[in-house]
């Protein structure tokens, strides 16, 4: 396993990930995907995108904006409740979330507890704090994690808005035109992709925690009663899914909540944790919802939430369970699992990045063994094949070297032109973790690969 500086150097040095606003010293916790980042990001989605919805026949897809009316997080609690709980050091300033505070001292899970039953815990089992080691704390508060900014010309309350803190909260507000026009029926869910910003306290760990993310969300619509059978479906869809695409069952597991850490609109909450670096930590909330989000925005905006059953004709309001996972915190678990440094039969070592070929930013490298004769041979194959595929060109240094940046960022196959090319119309097809090589027509290369890189 590698240490989180090694990661954050290996995605700097590859092209995966550099940090955000570097020539100005930097922006903290922002991050620039690069061109190999941006790639896997959009795979992520696109494999996501593939088995939430397109293979579904229960599920659509919803783009809704980042801004929405302020009405909308009111009814949806965030107004009143989106805060983590603060403490802050009187001797060196140092700001901590008293929760995190509190499971890295003894594991405790306080989750749902009040400021003063934190406080007391801090001061009953005298958590110092674990930058200077003082115990001389402030006292605690809520700290609003919303991000605000103006909408229009002038700066004032009026025009104050917020950035949206979590996607689902737009699906809830359009789930009544989604409904109508989609002509779904219990159970069937809208899925969202897209932006979230949290003022984090303690931002930090590379990408893991950062002010900007991006959610992958999906909220399932069911019948009252139903809910915890698809709870436990979603659970075991969304570890499914993880594992399909090569995470091992030994880097996950499933950490329950217990009934007294669940949030107020929760019956089950569950979330699926990552061996990171630093230990297990979340990497998927799934929530069983109730129809908590519903009834909040029918009564704050008095349009009726109400689901017609057409065989039944029982009225009621939907209850939701949500699948919502981080596409950066993907990112961190695709890329630290993946990469490796092997020792080769000759004794040398290669680093390789073994992700699953469906999120590899490039499925194939075309390389010329000689830039002089062949170049012209290779550019033909590679717009060929970048019709089909992401493609990368590289005709610098010798054969083995481009092998080996190709192995390092994962490229699943490289396609070799050589001389006999110019007679034969044959390449030669490389294969990342093998190494095997089969020499086929050109004709033959895009069958090949697309039959390879399925997911
Ligand atoms: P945490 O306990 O880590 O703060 P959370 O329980 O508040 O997370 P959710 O509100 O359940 O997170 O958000 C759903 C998913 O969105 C998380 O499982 C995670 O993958 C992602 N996510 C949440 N906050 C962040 C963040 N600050 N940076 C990156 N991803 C995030």
């Amino acid at each position: 396993m590698f240490t989180v500086e090694e990661l954050v150097q290996y995605a700097k040095n590859t092209g995966y990930i550099y940090q955000g606003s570097e020539i100005y010293g930097g922006l903290a916790n922002t991050w620039d995907y690069g061109p190999l980042g941006s790639l896997l990001k959009l795979n992520i989605k696109k494999a996501w995108r593939q088995k939430f919805i397109q293979e579904r026949i229960d599920n659509v897809l919803l783009d809704g904006p980042i801004l929405l009316n302020n009405k909308v997080w009111e009814a949806s609690g965030h107004v009143a409740g989106f805060s983590d709980p603060l403490i802050e050091c009187k001797k060196c300033n140092q700001r901590f979330r008293v929760d995190k505070l509190i499971h890295d001292f003894d594991g405790t899970d306080s989750d749902g507890w009040s400021l003063e039953k934190l406080e007391k815990y801090v001061n009953d089992h005298k958590i110092k704090c674990p930058s200077c080691g003082a115990f001389e704390w402030n006292e605690i508060r809520a700290f609003h994690l919303m991000f605000q900014t103006y909408q229009g010309a002038v700066l004032d309350k009026a025009n104050q808005v917020y950035l949206r803190p979590e996607n689902a909260q737009n699906v809830f507000v359009s789930y009544k035109n989604v409904l109508r026009s989609s002509r779904k029926k219990i159970p069937f869910g809208i899925a969202h992709i897209g932006k979230a910003f949290r003022n984090e306290i303690t931002p930090g760990n590379f990408i893991f925690r950062t002010r900007e993310f991006e959610q992958m969300e999906l909220e399932f619509f069911v019948k009252p009663g139903t809910e915890i059978e698809w709870f436990k479906y979603w659970k075991q869809f969304a570890m499914d899914w993880l594992v399909s695409l090569g995470l091992s069952k030994d880097n996950l597991r499933f950490d329950d909540h217990k009934p007294e850490a669940l949030s107020h609109y929760s019956n089950a909450t569950t979330d699926i944790q990552y061996r990171y670096p630093w230990g297990f930590d979340e990497l998927w909330g799934i929530a069983s919802r109730t129809d908590f989000d519903l009834t909040q925005h029918q009564n704050h905006s008095g349009e009726i939430m109400e689901y017609l059953d057409p065989e039944t004709n029982e009225k009621y309001i939907p209850y939701c369970v949500e699948p919502s996972v981080g596409v950066e915190r993907l990112v961190f678990a695709f890329l630290a699992e993946g990469l490796s440094i092997e020792t080769l039969a000759d004794g040398t070592t290669r680093d390789v990045l073994r992700i699953h070929p469906a999120l590899a930013p490039y499925k194939v490298a075309v390389l010329p063994l000689s830039r002089r004769d062949l170049s012209s041979k290779a550019e033909e194959v590679y717009h060929l094949l970048s019709k089909h595929f992401d493609a990368v060109y590289d005709e610098t240094q010798n054969i083995g070297r481009r092998y080996r940046r190709q192995d390092q960022i994962g490229t699943p196959y490289a396609v070799t032109i050589d001389y006999d090319t110019l007679e034969d119309n044959m390449v030669t097809v490389r294969e990342r973790d093998t190494m095997a090589q089969v020499r086929l027509p050109i004709s033959e290369v895009v069958d090949y690969i697309s039959e390879r890189i399925k997911f």
